[in-house]
């Protein structure tokens, strides 16, 4: 974690902004929470424990600067609510997701399945794609498991 967080650091100068002692504990708290999907107010009351002092229109700069550098993605699950995602690193292009319509958990697939379909989107449309998102909505394993798709 130590390195990702000078390789971060490193990004932030290259883009000369300093990795301040509120942005580095956003970015740790983005990094201790790399599964989940945290809001600005999620990632605010996490970094409040590290840093007390430090205020919500910080963490929100400090959100939209790493979302504007590629360091975060913001991305909504049709909740309304922003949320922030930690990229992985050298990816070009977004993980995917998927979302249990059930018990709401969303999971994450690294490896990009979309390769080929850009392929046709850009002979066919002669569109250049540089990014995508793709979420799945369906029921999850453990819900099945369960048996609790049988109740819809
Ligand atoms: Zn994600
Ligand atoms: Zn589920």
């Amino acid at each position: 974690m130590e390195s990702r967080i000078e390789r971060i650091k490193k990004q932030l100068h290259g883009a000369s902004y300093k990795l301040t002692p509120q942005r580095e504990a956003t970015v740790l708290v983005l990094l201790e929470n790399e599964e989940d999907h945290l809001s600005a107010e999620d990632v605010f009351l996490l970094v409040k424990e590290k840093a007390p002092e430090i205020g919500l229109a910080t963490v929100y700069r400090t959100l939209e600067l790493l979302t504007e550098l590629k360091i975060v993605d913001k991305i909504n699950f049709g909740d309304g609510v922003s949320r922030y995602d930690l990229r992985q690193e050298g990816a070009s292009r977004f993980h995917h997701h998927l979302i249990c319509i059930e018990c709401g958990k969303v999971a994450e697939i690294q490896e990009d399945l979309l390769g080929d379909v850009e392929k046709i989107v850009e002979s066919r449309y002669g569109f250049t794609v540089k990014d995508h998102w793709l979420t799945f909505h369906g029921v999850c394993q453990s819900c099945k498991s369960s048996g609790n798709e049988s109740k819809k």
